[in-house]
């Protein structure tokens, strides 16, 4: 991210888009683009960029781009599909540049190596316009493939997934089931497997999900609306029996309702949304989920993290943690394009809720002793549920140590809870460092040091494994794992969180 020039912020460029203006140059003409025409236009006053088959007039967009105007010139007059799906592939670029769209590619492009890497090589700027090919399958990958299959009875139907994979989980399965619409995804390690059919007939609103374990076999069960014999299970859908890679996998979206809106602070909310009944979806500790909303009559897209109700370990016995309900814990900016949207949501008002994404594997500290969490702000909300997960289910952890950074100390999210679980967990720590801390505080001071985080972050013996996660600011972020590396630690023994 960079920081962009006053009057460049979304909410700026939505009233551009919005303005009336020729954003292409074209008059509101749409042409076709050959790949000659496309890479003639490569500087920065007149850049076209190709994503999906369809190109782009950017110039305007570029003072306005979070990323930063060389970022986007790295695909200049060429298919910048396959650097938008590394950086952001949840942005929704449709609504956002729909005014600068200058047309489709009159040729059909070549498709481009699939494997992402983190810089654009020669090869990947050749065009793959349309979306990007499906991984053809290895033979010992297609043994791996899930299958389905389904019956009836006169009240039900049930469609069964065989995934072939042992410790399947209610976190790998994802299922909706609106309108007739039936969308069961499994994730099976980088992959998903899809199954997504127009139902022959209509369903009732309330599914079941069963997971065999051992077999990994994964059961849909759906009422029928009326006691019919189905003659089919349905139509099959444009992405139906496939198995892909999770990255090329598009988000989807369900309509979730807030139930609840909390102040956790003097600017930070929890906010609890129900899933609808006809969706099965756990978020996994460590992932986040985008949420979607119209903001001045334009799709905006944001990643949150979900949070549990509330720290304290006996929180299963509470209401609400029964997987139909995702809490977040979010910091409303008092110029936030998407925030201030956020809080204006009435109890009983519905937001999109995504698939959830991210990298962090629970694994990571299931083979560790000594866990440190260094959260800057809002980046406590990746540590709430990790914290839960490493005090309730790690046996191996000898010591968990939070390192909490924030401005002053109305800052502090759950400092109470935080307290309070450190009281009664010894194997927990907790403390905190203010920026901008008024006089009467006698904790620590100041941001992210190298000198903080080698007072702070030791192993408690040699021979432990240890793992520190980061989450804040990107330039908190960014130093804090430098400075970590600095002193020692491997890139195996950190993991940042980021977007
Ligand atoms: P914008 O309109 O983008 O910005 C307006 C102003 O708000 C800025 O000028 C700045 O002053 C301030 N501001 C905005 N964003 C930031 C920022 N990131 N850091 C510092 N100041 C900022 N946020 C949460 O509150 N809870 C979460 O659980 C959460 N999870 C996230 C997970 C991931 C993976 C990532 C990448 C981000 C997460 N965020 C979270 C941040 C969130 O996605 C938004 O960036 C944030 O809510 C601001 O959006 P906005 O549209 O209101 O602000
Ligand atoms: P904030 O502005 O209140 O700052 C909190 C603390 O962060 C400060 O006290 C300071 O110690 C540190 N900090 C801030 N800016 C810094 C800088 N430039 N260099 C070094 N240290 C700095 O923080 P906030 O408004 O709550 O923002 C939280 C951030 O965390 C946001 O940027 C959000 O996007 C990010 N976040 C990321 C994820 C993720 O998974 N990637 C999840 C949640 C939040």
């Amino acid at each position: 991210q960079v920081p962009l020039k006053p009057g460049r912020s979304l909410m700026d460029w939505i009233r551009l888009t919005k303005s009336g203006k020729d954003m292409t140059g074209l008059k509101g003409r749409v042409i076709e683009v050959t790949e000659d025409e496309l890479a003639r236009h490569n500087k920065k006053e007149d850049c076209w960029i190709c994503i999906r088959g369809f190109v782009y007039n950017v110039t305007p967009y570029m003072e306005y781009h979070p990323g930063g105007e060389d970022e986007l010139m790295k695909a200049a007059g060429a298919d910048g599909t396959d650097l938008f799906d590394q950086v952001h592939r949840w942005v929704n670029y449709e609504s956002m540049l729909k005014e600068c769209l200058v047309g489709r590619m009159a040729v059909k492009p070549i498709a481009a190596p699939k494997e992402f890497s983190s810089t654009l090589s020669e090869e990947k700027k050749k065009l793959n316009g349309m979306r990007p090919e499906k991984k053809v399958l290895g033979a010992s990958a297609k043994d791996l493939t899930p299958s389905y299959d389904w019956f009836q009875t006169e009240s039900l139907v049930t469609v069964v997934i065989y995934t072939k994979q042992k410790g399947m989980n209610a976190e790998l399965v994802i299922v909706d089931c609106e309108d007739k619409q039936l969308r069961g995804e499994i994730i099976v390690d980088d992959y998903s497997y899809l199954v997504e059919v127009d139902l022959d007939r209509a369903v009732q609103e309330d599914i079941t999900v069963n997971i065999t374990e051992k077999v990994g076999k994964v059961e849909i069960i759906l009422k029928k609306k009326d006691n019919i014999n189905w003659k089919m299970l349905g139509q099959p859908l444009e992405s139906h029996n496939t198995f892909i890679k999770r990255t090329d996998r598009g988000l989807s979206y369900r309509k979730c309702k807030l139930v609840s809106k909390t102040e956790v602070t003097h600017d930070t909310k929890l906010l609890c949304l129900m899933l609808p009944k006809s969706t099965h979806l756990r978020v996994p500790t460590g992932q986040h989920v985008y949420l979607k909303q119209i903001v001045a009559g334009t799709e905006v897209v944001k990643p949150y993290t979900p949070v549990l109700p509330f720290l304290m370990l006996d929180f299963k016995e509470t209401p609400h943690h029964d997987g139909a309900h995702i809490y977040l814990m979010i910091k409303i900016y008092s110029c936030g394009l998407f925030t201030q949207a956020l809080d204006n949501l009435q109890i009983g008002d519905y937001i999109s809720v995504s698939n959830p994404e991210g990298n962090f594997k629970k694994s990571q500290i299931q083979t560790s002793e000594d866990l440190f969490l260094l959260a800057a702000g809002t980046g406590f909300t990746p540590m709430v549920k990790l914290l839960n997960f490493a005090l309730t289910e790690v046996s191996c952890l000898r010591t968990v140590k939070l390192i909490f950074f924030n401005k002053t100390e109305d800052d502090i999210l759950w400092r109470n809870q935080l307290e309070q679980l450190a009281l009664k967990d010894e194997r927990f720590e907790v403390q905190f460092v203010l920026s901008e801390p008024t006089k009467d505080w006698v904790g620590k001071q100041g941001k992210i040091s190298s000198s903080l985080l080698s007072e702070f972050v030791k192993r408690s013996r040699k021979d432990f494994k240890v793992l520190i996660c980061i989450c804040g600011p990107t330039p908190f972020t960014e130093q804090g794992v430098q400075y970590l590396k600095d002193l020692g630690y491997s890139q195996e023994e950190i993991h940042a969180f980021t977007a």
